[in-house]
């Protein structure tokens, strides 16, 4: 359908965001502490535009990688660099994303439900307070155990690569804020608190549009019914549109990723025909799902749509 709808050509134009991101998220880890030692109001603005904006451009980029879907591309050298960049496992995310591709909205996709259903009722919201105020930075954790304690998956995965990724990030991170140091007058204690600030936003930011998306959602049916009620969210009003902008229009026509992973149509909105009935979620109904969430009420289990 890609090749009919989208021609090669037009996918192979979206490369040049790849290099875009991998150049512009270092420099703006330099930057930060520049515009904080000027004035620290326009750098907390600074975090959420460009940083977090270009977080989520990363997170989802790296996404895309996994996915292939721009031809010509070293799709999997860039999967890597993009984990390292984001301070994630990239052997960890592709073993989980292959589950919530196959397991979404339902108890067994690590990505979201990584011990599965958690039945002691106190665990359980503590659990979901964690994810909708610390995002990533709890449940990326959380999804490396889930992988480890996978019967299949965690035979795919290797210490030697994990403890190698860890020292990439870790060597990214100590060279990206030695030149921040080098080249501004703050300290290495407001470094951190700049950088810690930076990642808690972007990867809160990338798990809220992933909770829109399938947040306390439980399909109880096949692959098809469960693809089918992943949520959109629906363009309408201001919030919808900051948040879009923001998270580079995923949830816009997420369900089309679920029921066409083949083909790339994040870039292209309204090219592709969606299922029909396709599930939509107002941004003023979302804080209903955090609530649902936190206070406990079970999730929307569906006999499938
Ligand atoms: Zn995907
Ligand atoms: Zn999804």
């Amino acid at each position: 359908m890609s090749k009919v709808l989208i021609e090669e050509n037009t996918l192979r134009r979206q490369a040049w965001k790849y290099w875009f991101v991998m150049v512009t998220w270092p420099v703006f880890l330099v930057l930060l502490p520049l515009v904080y030692e000027k004035n620290q109001l326009a750098a907390m603005i600074f975090i959420v535009f460009p940083g977090t904006w270009l977080f989520t451009w990363l997170a989802l980029l790296m996404h895309e990688s996994w996915h292939k879907y721009v031809p010509g591309l070293p799709n999997r050298g860039i999967f890597h660099v993009f984990g390292w960049m984001l301070l994630i496992d990239p052997q960890i995310y592709h073993l989980a994303h292959i589950s919530h591709h196959k397991d979404v909205n339902s108890y067994r996709d690590i990505e979201f439900y990584p011990f599965g259903q958690i039945h002691n009722r106190n665990i359980r919201r503590l659990y979901h307070l964690l994810q909708i105020f610390l995002g990533g930075i709890f449940t990326q954790p959380m999804m490396s155990l889930g992988v480890l304690r996978h019967p299949q998956f965690s035979r795919e995965c290797s210490s030697l690569k994990g403890l190698a990724s860890m020292s990439i990030q870790v060597i990214f991170i100590v060279s990206t804020g030695s030149v921040a140091l080098a080249i501004s007058s703050i300290n290495l204690a407001e470094l951190v608190m700049l950088y810690v600030l930076v990642y808690w936003s972007g990867a809160l930011l990338i798990h809220h549009n992933q909770l829109m998306q399938h947040g306390n959602l439980i399909v109880k049916g096949g692959y098809e019914q469960r693809n089918r009620a992943t949520r959109n969210l629906n363009p309408n009003g201001l919030m919808a549109h900051i948040f879009l902008f923001l998270t580079h229009n995923d949830a816009l026509e997420h369900v089309l990723h679920h029921t066409s992973p083949g083909f790339y149509n994040r870039p292209f909105p309204g090219k592709f025909p969606l299922p029909d009935e396709p599930v939509y979620i107002n941004a003023a109904d979302y804080p209903r799902v955090l609530y649902q969430m936190l206070v406990d009420v079970e999730p929307e289990v569906q006999a499938g749509v």
